[in-house]
């Protein structure tokens, strides 16, 4: 393309809510084939609510959320704002802990009292040596409802389980819609569990999905799609994002995600829509199409 129509594209962009940081960012757009996306944040809010909290026998709900707020307060993570968010609901104030660590992709884990401490999904729980069997079923209704089930533990015993709800954006599904109708095949990318990750993606009609990936291998996945031949475009807004932006032949960040992604990205989503994303590669297309 002709310097002009490229700052004709990037300035109808622009004007569009969709930065897109070169012109070199715009020409590439056209030629995407896989749109990778992310879950908590891209395609969902990332504000995610706990709905549900189930407590262990002789474990009473204040003592559950006490211990749990005391374990999130360290840490950054959506989830752990959740759980602030319903402990103080209740007004039950945090448990002091000590010897803080966050255990990134699977969850956190402190002391107190001379117990262990741990929060977090079920790969984490293994390594713990918490035995989930009693809760298998409760774990699997969570997660086919499209919830993200957090256990909590004391030394190797279970003592409660949250329900974390994150609900989608209302465009997701039609942005999944108009990139199946470009040819363009989508994946969805993501920490969480296979069996939540399974729920979200019926619901929205995506085709694959790609789950339980800790966030140093997001990047990994994308360079793989690029070795089978395809040029992929990957949408964005974690901290763990910043490797698979970069890695993408279009890094594609979300306006309101961390300042990380917005650098590590070709194009950011002002409005944080799903459907601007469509329409950057659409523009992307005609500012071409009318070159040739
Ligand atoms: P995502 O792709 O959803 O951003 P992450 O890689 O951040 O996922 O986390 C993957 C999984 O690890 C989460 O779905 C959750 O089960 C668990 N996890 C991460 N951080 C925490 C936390 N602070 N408390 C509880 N669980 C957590
Ligand atoms: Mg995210």
């Amino acid at each position: 393309a002709t310097p002009v129509a490229i700052m004709v594209g990037t300035g109808k962009g622009a004007e569009n809510g969709i930065l897109i940081k070169s012109g070199e960012a715009l020409e590439v757009a056209q030629s995407v084939d896989t749109v990778v996306m992310d879950k908590t944040g891209t395609i969902t809010e990332g504000r995610p609510e706990v709905t549900v909290i189930v407590t262990a026998d002789g474990i009473a709900e204040q003592q559950l959320l006490s211990i749990a707020a005391g374990l999130e307060q360290g840490s950054e993570h959506p989830l752990a704002e959740a759980v602030m968010t319903a402990a103080k609901a209740k007004g039950i104030a945090p448990q002091a802990m000590t010897d803080f660590r966050a255990l990134f992709g699977r969850g956190v884990e402190a002391k107190a009292d001379g117990h262990a401490y741990a929060a977090g999904n079920a790969k984490l729980m293994e390594e713990k040596g918490v035995d989930l069997k009693a809760y298998e079923a409760q774990l699997a209704a969570f997660a086919d409802d499209g919830c993200t089930p957090l256990i909590f533990a004391e030394d190797d015993r279970v003592i409660g389980i949250l329900a974390a709800a994150d609900v989608e954006k209302a465009t997701s599904r039609e942005a999944i819609a108009r990139f199946h109708e470009m040819g363009i095949e989508v994946v969805m990318l993501t920490g969480d569990n296979a069996r939540t990750a399974e729920a979200i993606r019926r619901r929205m009609g995506i085709e694959k999905v790609i789950a339980g990936v800790l966030p140093e291998n997001k990047a990994a996945h994308i360079k793989k799609l690029q070795s089978e031949g395809h040029r992929v475009a990957m949408i964005g807004d974690g901290i763990n994002d910043a490797p698979a932006l970069a890695q993408a032949d279009l890094g594609i960040a979300i306006g309101a995600g961390t300042d990380v992604a917005i650098e590590s990205a070709d194009a950011v989503l002002m409005k944080s829509d799903l459907l601007d994303a469509v329409s950057a590669i659409r523009l992307s297309k005609a500012v071409l199409k009318n070159i040739k």
